[in-house]
């Protein structure tokens, strides 16, 4: 029996492995540009830290974490809950105000595999520290939105506000009252959770949780005056910087420490409606975790879903690598001096390959064509005989003769000068 790869854990090959590097690169750019500092925290971590933060109550912590129960340690879900852990380890505000940290890796969730959603995936995570400005919020979503729209992926903004401790509990007894009225009319899970977490039957996606809640009360009605002026200054700010939004008073996310700002950027591309970056503020979570009472505010976005929408994009492929130069050679001799002179082009910065398996040319000529080689330097028994191999332009197959009797150094320099002209 061949032994397969774990049932909701994918090999990215090279294909894939190529695009992600891309988004990767972009998201490194534009994360700079905003000055985000990368920090890298284990996979592991103590599972307390998911309950305290994430929250007993939810999905992810209730079902879906891989955790090493003898051991009290669990891979991490997500990635906010370590960054904080190691910011207030690390006593980071010590030392500044305010902190901007990102950090690109896997996330370990146990939930039904399906398309764009496994079991070890991967995130872009981005958060603020220190900063309850709501300028910074609409900044954050400005920054996402300029990402995916670089990589060339089509997705709506949608906003909203959780309140504060000051005025989420009104509006959780008003949201509890109304659906009092109409339990019988919820789906099971909801009247389940409707005790311990209320908010969360706003994005049930049950068709009949969905039209109750139509004329469930409203949380932008119940948001208290700060709330109300930080939520009114996100949406100035995102219209100041050309930011479209849609403000969506269901969306409440799945974690229980959001408060204040949620947003998600929304795609219908996948089939359903689907969420390829979400986040929101987290106000009271640093103390939550015993750490100094500062604001935060962040997002991640799912790897696995830009890179199936990016797929759907041709113009958004990134380009096959290229080979400078491929040598192909016949004999022995031939494959030595092509051997060298590889090696030297490689030190000078250049993509040079060679074949040592003796094929034929017209083999090695094809895979000089699979490795996209940009030139083609061929050298046989009579090219060495007179100390000219041929050099051939894989584009216009143009050839010209190229001197093999310089010293090697310079046959390297001659050949880095030829390519780069
Ligand atoms: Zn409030
Ligand atoms: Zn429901």
């Amino acid at each position: 029996m061949k032994i397969k790869a774990v049932n909701g854990f994918k090999d990215i090959l090279p294909d894939d492995a190529l695009r992600r590097q891309h988004i990767e690169q972009t998201a490194r750019d534009i994360f700079a540009r905003f000055g985000m500092q990368e920090i890298r925290t284990p996979i592991l971590e103590k599972t307390e830290l998911f309950a305290r933060s994430i929250g007993e109550a939810t999905d992810i912590v209730e079902k879906e974490m891989y955790t090493f129960v003898d051991k009290g340690i669990t891979m991490r879900p997500e990635a906010t809950a370590s960054i904080l852990r190691a910011f207030i380890e690390h006593g980071l505000h010590v030392r500044q105000p305010v902190h901007r940290l990102y950090t690109i890796g896997p996330m370990f969730r146990h939930e039904r595999p399906q398309k764009g959603r496994l079991r070890q995936f991967h995130q872009m995570d981005v958060e603020v520290i220190g900063a309850n400005e709501p300028q910074v919020d609409a900044e954050l979503m400005a920054m996402g939105q300029m990402l995916l729209d670089t990589l060339g992926v089509t997705v709506s903004l949608e906003i909203n506000s959780l309140g504060c401790p000051a005025c989420r509990p009104g509006f959780r007894d008003k949201l509890m009252a109304y659906l009092n009225q109409h339990k019988e009319s919820l789906c099971p899970d909801c009247r389940r959770r409707m005790n311990v977490n209320p908010l969360r039957t706003l994005d049930c996606k049950n068709r009949n949780c969905k039209d109750l809640v139509q004329d469930a009360p409203s949380i932008l009605d119940s948001l208290c005056n700060d709330c109300r002026d930080h939520f009114v200054s996100v949406k100035q700010t995102l219209d100041l910087l050309g930011v479209a939004y849609r403000v969506n008073r269901f969306m409440v996310r799945g974690l229980d420490y959001y408060t204040r700002t949620t947003f998600e950027f929304i795609t219908d591309a996948l089939g359903a409606q689907a969420a390829v970056g979400a986040g929101g503020r987290y106000d009271g979570l640093l103390r939550q975790l015993n750490g100094p009472d500062l604001p935060g505010i962040g997002f991640a976005l799912g790897m696995e879903r830009l890179v199936l929408l990016m797929e759907q994009q041709e113009d958004a492929t990134p380009p096959k690598p290229t080979t400078d130069l491929f040598v192909a050679v016949l004999g022995e001799k031939a494959a030595e001096h092509a051997s060298i002179l590889v090696h030297r082009l490689r030190k000078l910065g250049l993509t040079a390959a060679m074949d040592y398996s003796g094929r034929s040319l017209k083999a090695q000529m094809k895979q000089a064509g699979r490795l996209n080689s940009r030139f083609t330097l061929i050298i046989g028994e009579d090219e060495l005989a007179c100390n000219e191999g041929v050099l051939r332009d894989m584009n216009t197959q143009e050839q010209s003769k190229f001197s093999l009797s310089l010293p090697m150094d310079e046959q390297a320099q001659h050949m880095t000068a030829l390519l780069s002209a």
